[in-house]
């Protein structure tokens, strides 16, 4: 037995071996909760109920991920034999350069890292917890041993804790065990050497309740919950990789292996033309110092970690860094309507009972409006209006307060019952009062139905059924004559766009205890219908054109009637067409279904499993799908989607923890924001590519148009070297310091004007696309024949006028400010990828030109500095000189505008925004 002070943090103790009334007395808690102060004092005295993860940015991991890249080590090597054979500065400047790089690296890509782990804590978990008696609803990290907290289905478990009591509790554990299938949790004791998953009174933090409700009381918070202490020993797995990182490593492998080889090449070159051995290898290094893109991992991650930057103050906060990615290429958004397409702000408009039909007047939820029946003045409803309205506030689970404008806590569906209640004079309170509760069958989407057993008021009972009008009207006594007026009536309503509800009574004895599944299912005297309008949310109208603009089909999905989905569809400017119901869905095959999938735009009476069916089928014919889901069951569909999209306020835990991205305001608009936001992101990834490497492979065709053709000099000491362009310092200059500073501007690239009116990014294309390989090989050669040309022309025409040793440095200065000018002007070509850059705003991207400047100056600084000439062997430059190699390097700017223009010529003027999922 385990003999343990009331507040031990040990999270062996035996809690699941105690009854509850022994857990809380042990715990010295109570069923009611603990008191605030002493909530406060546990607080201060096990700490905040956070687990402290090992993450995956500490400092030392990053600094890792930035020395462990085989670029660094051939840089690391090349430094050393630099050394070795004797170029003291020129390896110290390598070494130099390294250490500079990495450390910037080092920054960029923590602070990247920062902002992306802090987005995962953007979304707050709260729950329902009990101080004093009273529900109050807590952030999560709040909780203390002792607490008392209310599960309900789709919460997350905060804590550990032992069930004081349950109904239906099921929970998935997982996190812990590795095991999805839901568990039953029960509160019976179990034995002291219980194995954790035969712990049935205890949940666990971090599990997730699949259905039921409970009451448990906290036995463990933070890192002394079970999840605490496995987590210590996995760390934290936010994945930092996304397709573009994975696939630009493998890259960098394939290319630091050809570079090397080329190396070997080029120093067999070298010897075969005589140089000295030590100048050979020189060579060798400097195409390695040369040719590798080493700024470009730090600048792939600065674009990622803006892009999820901008899409958190844009309301969607990412969950899966690889979504950043996978949102630009979305080809159908599949969204819930109420809430996401529509407002959620629900009004009672019509009632109608077998004695006669009303509208209802007002909007929102103040309590002012009138009830008119056609054709005559507002005035009285009669008593069977009443009653279904009295029923509708009964059989509900919102509270309305009526101060001011009015405000509703609880669903918005009941809210509007409350509201149509109290227009008429029926008084919430009193009527609650009078007909209190017994019991309840909680509203489920895939049931339709909620239903309550209430005393009556007169000394009986009676159960009362509220849900869709085909659930609930099959549970109702009717003859024929009259189930036709309520559906036609039902019809009327919905075509309108309206979400009707039937309110049905079934009377039964005063000894009637509980709810049963079999008490509800039929039996009732239907009272009448409530139709409400829940009007479209104005904003979407224009991003489902938006989408459409774009080459992504939206589709919309809801648990409502066809003829209300219909209605909403037409208003929000969705394709017309057949709507297809649940029921339908269900009788297709996996075929068949593909077929429908494809062509339909409005799902209606659709329940969670469908939509797991629906995301496959699209998904087989290749489409990328985003899908909204809020509810415990929409967890699979979330899953499967390639962007899984959970409602930051209305939606369940559950929901959340299986998306990819969380919409803080519940908003469609917002999934088209984060989906140009995506398309932004790999725009920019794709510039800095086509900005990065041509620069390289124009470096080392520098380089090896030298050795290959260069003439022999003898150098210091007598030994035969190449004659060379550049120093190898002077590589690394362009390399590591002009580069980066011009290419991580790019990631900062404002949108493109014709961003969403293309058509989505094919997923299967490859990170180096044909038009970059293409752009690449032009711009490389551009720049490498520029330099060279120059280089020989300034040694010529100095030779001739002095034939001095400075003529060379000073062709070489030029020879280098020739490539960063072209570098300064294909830089402003990049800022587009397709259209000219007048278009995109000179000055849109500030940043661009804070490079420029910055380069500018350090340039400067390269050429005329007098420490900077003796470690980067440069000679001053006159006005001409540097006209000239702004003149070499513009040429650059008619090259790529006739290459640009090419290739609009040749997708003929623009890409099409092909519009459909079939
Ligand atoms: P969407 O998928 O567009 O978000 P939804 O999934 O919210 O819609 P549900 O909430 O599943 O739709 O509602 C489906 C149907 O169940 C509604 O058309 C309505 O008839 C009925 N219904 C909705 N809320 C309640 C409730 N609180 N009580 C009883 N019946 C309800």
């Amino acid at each position: 037995m385990t003999v343990a002070k009331p507040s031990s943090r040990a999270p062996s103790e035996s809690w699941h071996a105690l009854a509850p009334e022994a857990v809380l007395e042990r715990i010295r808690s109570t069923p009611e909760g603990l008191s605030e102060q002493e909530a406060q004092q546990r607080l201060a005295q096990h700490g905040p109920n956070i687990l402290k993860r090992e993450s995956q940015n500490s400092p030392w991991k990053v600094l890792f991920r930035q020395i462990n890249n085989p670029l660094i080590w051939v840089l690391l090597g090349s430094a050393a034999l630099a050394i070795g054979l004797g170029k003291v500065t020129d390896g110290l400047v390598v070494l130099a350069v390294v250490v500079l790089n990495t450390l910037i690296g080092f920054i960029q890509e923590f602070r990247a890292g920062q902002a992306i782990e802090a987005l995962a804590r953007m979304v707050p978990e709260t729950v329902t917890a009990l101080r004093g008696g009273t529900k109050i609803s807590l952030a999560a990290e709040k909780l203390v041993p002792g607490d008392v907290v209310e599960l309900a289905s789709g919460d997350k478990v905060p804590a550990d804790m032992r069930l004081i009591s349950a109904r239906n509790l099921q929970v998935e554990e997982a996190a812990l065990t590795g095991e999805s299938v839901p568990v039953r949790k029960q509160l019976p004791a179990v034995a002291e050497n219980a194995s954790l998953g035969d712990r049935t009174n205890l949940t666990f933090g971090g599990t997730l309740v699949t259905s039921g409700a409970a009451r448990a009381v906290v036995v463990a918070t933070g890192d002394t919950t079970e999840l605490g202490r496995i987590s210590r020993m996995l760390g934290e797995a936010t994945d930092m990789q996304t397709p573009m990182t994975k696939a630009l490593a493998t890259i960098g492998r394939y290319l630091t292996g050809a570079i090397l080889a080329m190396s070997v090449v080029l120093l067999g070159v070298g010897l075969l033309r005589g140089y000295a051995l030590s100048e050979a290898l020189l060579v060798a290094i400097t195409l390695a110092v040369a040719a590798i893109p080493e700024g470009l991992p730090a600048i792939v991650t600065i674009a990622l970690a803006i892009g999820v930057q901008r899409m958190a103050a844009r309301q969607a906060v990412i969950r899966k860094l690889p979504a950043v990615e996978t949102l630009g290429s979305t080809t159908v958004i599949c969204s819930d309507k109420t809430g996401t397409l529509t407002r959620n702000e629900m009004t009672v408009q019509a009632l109608w009972t077998p004695e006669g039909a009303w509208s209802v007047s007002g909007v929102g939820y103040a309590i002012e409006g009138e009830f008119q029946a056609e054709g005559k003045p507002a005035g009285e409803l009669p008593p069977t209006a009443v009653e279904l309205l009295r029923a509708g506030v009964l059989c509900n689970d919102a509270a309305l307060q009526t101060e001011g404008k009015g405000s509703i806590t609880g669903d918005p569906t009941e809210g509007a019952l409350l509201v149509a209640a109290e227009k008429a004079g029926v008084r919430v309170k009193e009527i609650r009062g009078r007909c209190g509760r017994v019991d309840a069958i909680p509203f489920e989407s895939e049931h339709q139905f909620m239903a309550t057993l209430n005393e009556d008021g007169e000394g009986q009972r009676a159960i009362f059924l509220k849900g869709a009008p085909e659930v609930v009207l099959k549970r109702c006594q009717q003859d024929g004559a009259s189930h036709d007026a309520v559906l036609q009536e039902m019809d009327r309503l919905a075509s309108q766009g309206m979400r009707v509800l039937a309110v049905a009574r079934k009377a039964v004895p005063a000894s009637h205890a509980g709810l049963k599944p079999e008490d509800v299912e039929g039996g009732f005297a239907l009272l009448g219908l409530q139709g409400m309008i829940d009007p479209p949310r104005q904003e979407v109208i224009a991003a489902v054109r938006a989408c459409h603009e774009a080459g992504i089909v939206v589709k919309m999905i809801t648990g409502d009637h066809q003829k209300t989905a219909e209605s909403i569809g037409r208003k929000l400017g969705l394709p017309e067409g057949e709507v297809v119901t649940g029921q339908r869905l269900a009788e297709l095959d996996d075929t068949q279904l593909q077929e429908v999938a494809a062509s339909t735009h409005v799902f209606a009476r659709v329940a969670p499993e469908h939509k797991l069916r629906l995301v496959r089928a699209l998904q087989a014919r290749h489409q990328v799908v985003a899908m909204t889901g809020d509810g415990v069951n929409d967890a699979p569909a979330l899953k499967q989607a390639n962007i899984g999209v959970a409602m930051g306020i209305t939606g369940t835990a559950v929901s959340k923890e299986s998306a990819d991205i969380v919409l803080t305001d519940d908003n469609f608009t917002t999934i088209v924001s984060a989906v140009e936001e995506g398309r932004r992101v790999y725009d920019n990834l794709v510039k800095s590519l086509a900005f990065v490497l041509p620069t390289n492979l124009g470096l080392a065709l520098i380089l090896a148009f030298s050795v290959a053709f260069f003439p022999i000099q003898e150098v210091a000491g007598g030994v035969l070297a190449p004659l060379m362009p550049m120093l190898p310092v002077q590589f690394l200059w362009i390399n590591l310091v002009a580069t980066v500073a011009l290419a991580l501007p790019l990631a900062f690239e404002a949108k493109e004007p014709h961003l969403m009116r293309r058509a989505p990014r094919a997923p299967t294309e490859p990170v180096l696309s044909r038009f970059v390989m293409v752009r690449t090989a032009v711009a490389a050669v551009v720049m490498a024949a520029g330099a060279i040309g120059l280089f020989s022309w300034e040694l010529q025409a100095e030779a001739d006028r002095t034939g001095s040793e400075g003529s060379l440095r000073q062709a070489q200065t030029m020879a280098v400010t020739t490539v960063i000018l072209f570098q300064i002007f294909y830089l402003l070509m990049c800022r587009s990828l397709h259209g000219s850059l007048f278009k995109l705003g000179l000055f849109s991207n500030p940043m661009v030109f804070l490079g420029i400047g910055a380069l500018v100056v350090l340039q400067l600084g390269f050429i005329y500095l007098p420490f900077m000439q003796k470690i980067f062997g440069t000679a001053a430059l006159g006005w001409k000189d540097l006209g000239l190699s702004a003149l070499a390097a513009a040429v650059i700017l008619p090259v790529i505008s006739a290459e640009k223009a090419w290739r609009h010529r040749r997708t003929g003027g623009s890409i099409p925004a092909h519009a459909s999922a079939g």
